[in-house]
């Protein structure tokens, strides 16, 4: 598989934002997002073989190559501080939390090796999360993949592209982003959630605006703004923000 890059930080969206994630981005996106963040990812990249992203993954982890089992339970110990008291980094597993690797892109989906990967960091006691386009069908994933899955609105660039055989593999575990750019965009997600019972049939519908280039390519859209006019129509959905841009400067790679 095309690899732009494996790197450990703190999970900067969702529902698991603040956690400690490892994070392998596959090179390549079939789409152009008018303020993609991770255009370095459309090209370039190094092969790697399944096995040796595993290996990096489990280095970055703190476990041995090689060692899964012992590495599973150390990780189980690892993350249960890190979940925090009666909380689980994962989604349906509520016995034990274990490390959180995201699988992202670019466009994960469009490698065919993406299956087994997730396969190989399940079984080797991960949890799980991939972050798609919604072009791409999710339903060949496994389920125990947490899937965040975006829906573009019109001024993204990318709009109706999201495949609707899609609505029908979100589990109560899955999440439903929106990344928003304008009133328009607000006014599409506020009725594609409402037209497609989003909120009954996911864990999170989650809103966030676009943070604003650093290179001043496209604007950001005022998180006080969507913040208002969330309130202003009660919506039962979460402002997501983008945690690693407050954290480290907007512009870093691989954080
Ligand atoms: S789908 Fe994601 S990676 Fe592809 S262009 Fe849009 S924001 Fe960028």
């Amino acid at each position: 598989m095309v690899i732009t890059e494996i790197f450990k930080s703190i999970q900067g969206e969702s529902t698991r934002a603040g956690l400690p994630c490892i994070f392998v981005r596959l090179t390549g996106c079939n789409l152009r997002c008018t303020w993609c963040d991770s255009a370095y990812a459309f090209h370039g990249g190094k092969k790697m073989t399944i096995e040796e992203v595993v290996a990096r993954v489990e280095e970055l982890a703190g476990r041995k190559a090689g060692s899964a089992e012992r590495g599973a339970g150390d990780a189980t110990q690892r993350c249960a501080s890190l979940a925090g008291p009666g909380q689980t980094a994962g989604g349906p597993r509520k016995t034990s939390a274990m490390p959180l690797v995201e699988l992202t892109g670019g466009e994960p989906l469009l490698q065919e090796e993406i299956y087994p990967l997730a396969e190989r960091l399940l079984a080797a006691g991960y949890t799980v999360m991939i972050e798609t386009s919604g072009e791409r069908f999710i339903g060949r994933l496994p389920k125990e993949v947490i899937k965040i899955v975006d829906v573009k609105c019109p001024d993204s660039g990318e709009p109706d592209t999201f495949d609707t055989k899609n609505l029908a593999e979100l589990t109560e575990n899955d999440e439903v982003k929106f990344v928003l750019s304008t009133r328009r965009d607000y006014e599409f997600a506020r009725e594609f959630a409402r037209q497609h019972g989003l909120e009954r049939r996911v864990r999170q519908v989650l809103f966030s605006p676009v943070f604003e280039d650093p290179e001043g390519k496209w604007p950001g859209l005022e998180p006080r703004l969507l913040a208002e006019w969330i309130l202003a129509d009660g919506l039962p959905v979460r402002l997501g923000l983008q945690l690693h841009k407050f954290i480290w400067d907007p512009a870093t790679k691989g954080v």
